[in-house]
């Protein structure tokens, strides 16, 4: 399980890398941090931003950054290339199975988002997860996307 494209690095800053798109994550005190938005009227915690609320239709809504760990709340293994389009898949030859899952950040919301593990006897429902930046999948070199990956045993003790 090495490989640039299927490890997050510690140490990947945006300073040196283009995020794959604007306004879903930003880098705050030499962190990375989703950007998410928060309605100012029912609270209700929503990533990527929304310009109104899904729940109660309100436009008060601010610019929050989302908490940087959460817990696996599903997953699976991508293994065969996803449907092209809308995934541009140069070389289905070249494909790597890669983790998908949902990431439950604490009081926020459910994070859609690739995972650094493809090794389905790394991953387990509820395990702590923490973001980091990958290579974008397809991508020029330096475009990069969020991800999650387990957090450490040993800064979990
Ligand atoms: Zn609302």
């Amino acid at each position: 399980m090495s490989g640039a494209a299927s490890t997050g690095e510690r140490g990947v800053t945006l300073a040196a890398a283009r995020p794959i798109a604007d306004g879903l994550f930003v880098e705050v005190g030499g962190e990375v941090r989703l950007l998410g938005s928060e309605c100012g009227r029912c609270g209700v915690v929503t990533f990527p931003r929304q310009a109104s609320c899904r729940r109660c239709t309100s436009t008060a809504v601010s610019d929050r950054l989302l908490a940087r760990r959460g817990t696996l709340w599903t997953w699976t293994i991508q293994a065969f290339p996803p449907k092209s389009p809308p995934y541009a898949v140069a070389d289905p030859e070249a494909f790597e199975p890669y983790g998908v899952g949902y990431v439950e950040l604490p009081n926020e919301v459910r994070v859609e988002a690739r995972l650094t593990v493809a090794d389905p006897d790394k991953l387990r429902t509820g395990m702590a997860m923490e973001l980091t930046l990958i290579p974008a999948p397809g991508a020029e070199p330096d475009v990069v996307t969020y991800a999650f990956r387990p957090v450490e045993e040993e800064e979990a003790q």
